[in-house]
């Protein structure tokens, strides 16, 4: 059978708790099943609410909700056949984890067997099979995130949704329960919607993400998409590192456009929103896309004063006055040790106009 992708469908959803603020603005979003889609945005900027609204906690305020073809509106919660992990979505205390996994099966009234069968294969999924008997208060917090997690598959949902799962979990642990969810997603093919204010997590575990700000999707694309072709200067911030300029356009052609920057130098870069000349532009750049000592046929060549340096093991960021932007950011593998990365000393840099993109100012 063909894959559906309208799964899960928002239809140009508003929300508004007071009557009168929107949070969620106008949303369309169609996720595919057995996608993993990752909402993510800063704090506020209404992930949350679309969550609540999928798993029927919230009612939106406009338009209308669709899984696998149907709108939702009227059904309970616990009839979307949706599981749910949430930073404080606690486990049970008093229950065993066996427990704690058996209990959605026993409300949906599957009987014993069944419900040994599904719980020991939950189990082994989080690589938990010896722990049914253990107390929550008994676990780690990886481990307790794991039962949570085993927690909301157990019943095979049709969809699971993860708010911040790992947000109380420290970086190391993070990390390897980042991927442990996503080969879990990936040998069970379940569609996973997910929500953070990470970017880094939001990178390496989906298929698509969503940005959010302020209610409102900025961009629906892959991971690499996103961080190469960001739509917008928010974007552009918001995912990964970037350097950027302030300038008006002077001169454009169909890949190429030429940006004077406020401190008078031109530069060239990519036109990905701007159209003509005169407007105004921020250029973004990212990090590991500018060169020390670059080769002549480099179309942007400058020359850059050392403000700070800073060794981070793999790498040394390099921070220099470049262009007027005094937050100017660069990446140095310490594989390539270098005598000259110095306070106060003057490199070269350069970049391809490719990389550097011309987006709007919004
Ligand atoms: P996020 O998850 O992206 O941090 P939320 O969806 O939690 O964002 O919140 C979006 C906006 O809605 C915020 O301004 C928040 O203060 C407001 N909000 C969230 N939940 C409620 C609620 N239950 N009642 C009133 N306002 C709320
Ligand atoms: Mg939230």
């Amino acid at each position: 059978m063909a894959k559906n992708n309208e799964f899960v469908k928002f239809d140009k959803v508003d929300k508004s708790y007071d009557g009168k603020v929107l949070v969620v603005k106008d949303l369309n979003l169609d996720i595919a099943e057995g996608e993993f889609i990752t909402m993510l945005g800063p704090s506020g900027s209404g992930k949350t609410t679309c969550l609540m609204m999928l798993a029927g906690f919230e009612t939106p305020t406009n338009g209308e909700i669709y899984l696998d073809g149907n709108p939702i509106s009227n059904i309970p919660p616990h009839k979307r056949g949706i599981g749910m992990v949430f930073q404080n979505y606690a486990l049970f205390p008093h229950m065993t984890v066996y427990e704690n996994l058996a209990f959605p099966l026993k409300v949906r009234k599957f009987s014993k067997d069944e419900i040994d069968k599904k719980v020991e294969k939950a189990l082994s999924m989080v690589s938990l099979s010896d722990f049914g008997s253990r107390m929550p208060a008994q676990l780690s917090g990886g481990q307790q995130q794991r039962v949570a997690v085993a927690r909301a598959l157990v019943f095979d949902p049709a969809v699971v949704l993860m708010d911040e799962p790992l947000g109380a979990l420290d970086k190391n642990l993070r990390e390897s329960m980042q991927y442990e969810i996503k080969h879990i997603h990936e040998s069970i093919g379940v569609t996973v919607v997910y929500v953070t204010h990470d970017q880094s997590e939001a990178l390496t575990m989906s298929n698509r993400i969503a940005v959010f700000n302020d209610g409102k999707v900025q961009q629906l694309s892959s991971p690499d998409k996103l961080y190469e072709e960001p739509v917008n200067s928010f974007v552009a911030e918001f995912i990964g590192e970037n350097n950027t300029f302030q300038g008006e356009v002077t001169d454009i052609s169909k890949d190429r456009c030429k940006i004077k920057l406020d401190s008078g130098k031109e530069i060239l870069a990519n036109p990905i929103r701007v159209k003509s000349k005169g407007e105004k532009s921020i250029v973004s750049l990212r990090p590991e896309r500018a060169i020390i000592d670059p080769e002549e046929k480099m179309d942007n060549k400058f020359q850059g004063k050392i403000e700070e340096v800073i060794y981070h093991g793999d790498h040394t960021r390099v921070r220099l006055n470049l262009l007027g932007n005094k937050e100017f950011i660069l990446k140095v593998p310490n594989s390539s040790a270098r005598m000259d990365i110095k306070l106060g000393n003057e490199i070269k840099i350069g970049w391809n106009s490719f990389d550097a993109r011309a987006l709007d100012p919004k």
